[in-house]
């Protein structure tokens, strides 16, 4: 039987991963992934695809937002003054209808994605218990390839087997929890703080070495012990780290010493921009940036990656496993607030926030994110993130690969932003602007690489049939905000925007082995101290319907 391939011909080609910058390929697609051309010249290609004078990248990789499971869903129901501003997604025949807003409905989250060339996403924050309805709203995200972090940082048997000093216990308890939730990667979320917030009345931990109540151990030491498990156990991403203070003046030093707490481990410290504060006490006008000292431990430190957590200007809302957090923005914004529990192992807080441009304290944040992506030297250590949707909507990457592409324009911005920030920060001064290739390398090639996907992020033969096409334009914004053509696993799924295509995508996941003798421990704690059994707790293989299980190398 003949072979069925799919040709994209004569695009220039953006592939870091393989050194290509820009030159004229071709791509040779079969059964969803890219293969090298076939070597009888006889072979024509089924289906052949015009990429003469276009942009050819791997689809783009959001590292970091959140998009799927039980705060995600609660913000949506938050927030019905948005779905009665903006206009829905309608109903095609390819597509479901959708809410948009700032929190988007499953069906519009999958479309809008894959409509700006992103064809896999990652959400940061959903607590074990929760995750089956995690994998549920994944089933009905459309388009793109998808996975979750798994919160642990205030998990009370990892702070057991630390208390205990424990390391094999709590290296196993990580394994068997990711593989249970069917998970991605560890995440910590204000270690020890978000336990402190359940205990008592505005509680949390203000520093790393804070002890948090009854267990008495310190975020310094989850930091350390969650990185070195994932290192153990050969997690394809390391320990995913939202530090202790987020948003505090003056936070940059507990972000300092949350890099130092690592010890050489692998360790990812996400949004960072909104942990790289200098000042204190109450008065604002002492808020300041803090980028460069912590940019140049990142430039010095291997271990550590990064992504920005850009804030854009506007309105959106803002949602954590950060517990304390939530409830500090709903005081600072005077907005309404959901806070939740869950058991033993996790927080959440919700609230509707505005980042205005006038304001000196959200001037600083706009800058900083910048800053960071022009401080840090090595590109593939630092990833496009807005923190969707907490500093703004994954819609605004066009809008920050502008601000990254044109040192000009960047400084024409600046110029309208609160004006002191416009004098005090390093961006008037920075002339850095980033190249196609460099994009192509923070939004799709280093995010895979961070992520341990080998087979995503690049368009060397084995790689997945990914493949985003723009067409060229001087305005970057322009460019990359409606891509021409998008292929997801070898399927034409965008073409100018429509989508021709209602392709599922795949849940990806990891099972780390471990030490079976464990499950006897953890049933035990089930039986005295959880809701639910603890034979009844794992996410089942056939609950998820479409995914794919990652390596442990
Ligand atoms: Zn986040």
């Amino acid at each position: 039987m003949a072979e069925e391939y799919f040709k994209i011909s004569g695009g220039y080609v953006y592939d870091p991963i393989h050194g290509v910058d820009g030159q004229a390929r071709d791509l040779w697609i079969r059964d969803g992934k890219i293969v090298e051309p076939p070597t009888d010249p006889q072979v024509r290609p089924t289906r052949h695809l015009n990429a003469a004078g276009l942009v050819v990248m791997p689809g783009g990789i959001d590292m970091h937002c959140h998009i799927a499971g039980p705060k995600v869903n609660t913000a949506r129901k938050m927030r019905p003054e948005e779905k009665r501003r903006d206009p829905p997604v309608y109903r095609t025949a390819n597509t479901r209808s959708g809410t948009l807003g700032s929190v988007p409905s499953t069906f519009a989250t999958g479309y809008k994605y894959v409509g700006l060339g992103y064809t896999t996403a990652f959400d940061a924050a959903v607590p074990p218990l929760s995750a089956r309805h995690a994998h549920e709203e994944f089933d009905d995200t459309p388009c793109i390839d998808k996975g979750f972090y798994v919160l642990m940082g205030n998990n009370h048997y990892i702070m057991r087997s630390i208390q205990r000093n424990e390391p094999q216990q709590l290296k196993a308890f990580v394994a068997w929890l990711l593989g249970a939730a069917k998970g991605y990667a560890p995440k910590l979320v204000n270690p020890g703080g978000v336990e402190m917030w359940k205990n008592r009345a505005s509680g949390n931990v203000h520093g790393v070495d804070d002890l948090v109540d009854y267990y008495n151990v310190t975020p310094r030491q989850i930091i350390r012990e969650v990185a070195r498990a994932a290192d153990e156990l050969r997690l394809p991403h390391s320990v995913h780290i939202h530090s202790n203070n987020l948003g505090m003046p003056g936070n940059w030093q507990t972000t300092l010493e949350t890099m130092k707490a690592l010890e050489g481990h692998r360790g990812h410290m996400t949004h960072i921009q909104f942990h790289s504060y200098g000042g204190g006490d109450a008065d604002e006008s002492t808020f300041n940036s803090k980028v460069q000292p912590l940019a140049d431990y990142v430039n010095e430190h291997s271990n550590i990656t990064v992504d920005v957590g850009q804030v854009l200007f506007g309105e959106t809302t803002s949602m954590t496993g950060d517990g304390p957090l939530g409830y500090y923005l709903s005081n600072v914004y005077k907005s309404k607030w959901f806070s939740g529990d869950t058991e033993m192992e996790s927080g959440c807080g919700i609230a509707p926030i505005k980042y205005r441009n006038k304001s000196l304290v959200h001037a600083w944040q706009w800058a900083i994110g910048l800053e960071w992506y022009l401080l840090v030297n090595d590109p593939w250590r630092v990833a496009m993130s807005t923190d969707h949707p907490n500093g703004g909507s994954f819609l605004a990457y066009p809008q920050i690969i502008r601000l990254l592409m044109d040192a000009t324009y960047r400084k024409d911005v600046l110029k309208t932003v609160n004006p002191r920030v416009g004098r005090q920060s390093v961006l008037q001064d920075l002339n850095r602007e980033y190249t196609l290739s460099e994009i192509a390398i923070i939004t799709r090639a280093g995010p895979a690489k961070m992520l341990g996907l080998t087979h995503k992020g690049h368009l060397g033969p084995g790689a997945d049939a990914d493949i985003t096409i723009y067409t060229p334009h001087e305005n970057k914004e322009t460019m990359f905000e409606l891509p021409k053509f998008v292929i997801k696993s070898g399927r034409l799924v965008v073409e100018d925007g429509e989508i021709r295509d209602p392709h599922l995508g795949k849940t990806l996941y990891i099972a780390p082995d471990y030490d079976r003798d464990v499950e006897t421990d953890i049933a035990d704690w089930f039986e005295q101290y959880y809701s639910i059994r603890f034979r009844n707790y794992p996410v089942s293989d056939d609950y998820i319907h479409s995914s794919e299980q990652i390596a442990c190398p």
